[in-house]
């Protein structure tokens, strides 16, 4: 754990990025992403992250690779099952937060066709945090 990385504050149960905990076990944590400061939380976003502290996708142990990559599958099998999804996404980026982190996202069956794919989560439904709280554990129970 590192002291300044909000990831790491956020697995410890602290920090501005504290959000629904959808599964986890002792090597990875799976979160949905809350709302932020402007009201923006789409619903059907959630994150994969490692539990050690590691930065880029490239510095995972063959160990953690296969786990996350499994983690990210189910994640985008639950979303599948309990939305009216048209796809999931999933996009490994890490220019911001300095902490392994995969994004899987829902489009849901609505979203307009000129909607780029990236931009899928601005037009999805913004619920309220306690609808998120109990869809992040309805989605738990697709990762036991
Ligand atoms: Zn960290």
């Amino acid at each position: 754990m590192i002291d300044d990385c909000l990831i790491c504050a956020k697995h410890a149960g602290r920090g501005e990025l504290l959000a629904p905990v959808v599964w986890a076990d002792e090597s990875v944590v799976v979160t949905h992403r809350p709302a932020d400061l402007t009201g923006y939380g789409p619903l059907g976003y959630l994150f994969v992250e490692t539990r050690r502290h590691v930065e880029c996708w490239d510095a995972l142990t063959p160990d953690e690779v296969a786990i996350v990559a499994h983690t990210a599958w189910v994640a985008a099998r639950a979303l599948r099952a309990e939305l009216p999804v048209e796809n999931v996404f999933t996009a490994i980026v890490g220019r911001r937060i300095p902490h392994f982190h995969q994004h899987v996202f829902a489009r849901f069956a609505d979203t307009p066709p000129d909607v780029d794919w990236l931009e899928s989560p601005v037009v999805a439904p913004q619920p309220a945090a306690a609808e998120l709280a109990d869809f992040a554990s309805r989605l738990g129970r697709y990762f036991t």
